[in-house]
């Protein structure tokens, strides 16, 4: 089964635009450790509540730790309890892309960075979290870093 990932689709996005950031893979496995090139270019999974933001309530912007977009905020963090950082919208809806995700024997909704491609994680739809969307961005700690607000930031 071909695996697709970040690294495997080239530098267009879903819709056939090219990502502003592009960089050769040898570029991103220079800049990146081992496991986060493992996540953000082959789209891999880290292991669930192991994360450096499972549990995160500091508020603040996440932005994607490949190319520093930002991606998500800490106001639409919410505790799903599923053993990933979980957002219920991105930070604006050109922040992230979407791509279908074949790769379990059934469809699934892969979020990217709209920036540079970076795999961010899924998103899931209608799981009655009782979020406004009803959708739960389930997202690798790996794949972003949270830049915290400074005290008289709102
Ligand atoms: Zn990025």
């Amino acid at each position: 089964m071909v695996r697709v990932s970040p690294a495997s689709d080239g530098p267009s996005r879903p819709d056939g635009a090219p990502y502003p950031v592009v960089r050769d893979e040898d570029e991103w496995q220079a800049a990146l450790t081992p496991l986060e090139y493992h996540v953000l270019r082959e789209a891999g999974t880290e292991a669930p509540f192991v994360g450096e933001y499972t549990d995160t309530k500091a508020e603040g912007v996440y932005r994607c730790r490949a190319c520093q977009a930002e991606l998500f905020r800490s106001d639409a963090k919410f505790d799903s309890h599923c053993g990933w950082p979980s957002f219920y919208a991105p930070l604006a809806q050109d922040s992230v892309v979407y791509v279908e995700d074949h790769s379990l024997g059934r469809v699934r909704t892969e979020v990217r960075c709209a920036s540079c491609g970076g795999h961010l994680g899924h998103v899931f739809e209608g799981e009655g979290y009782g979020t406004p969307t009803d959708l739960r961005y389930c997202i690798n700690s790996i794949s972003m870093t949270l830049e915290p607000h400074d005290r008289q930031e709102s």
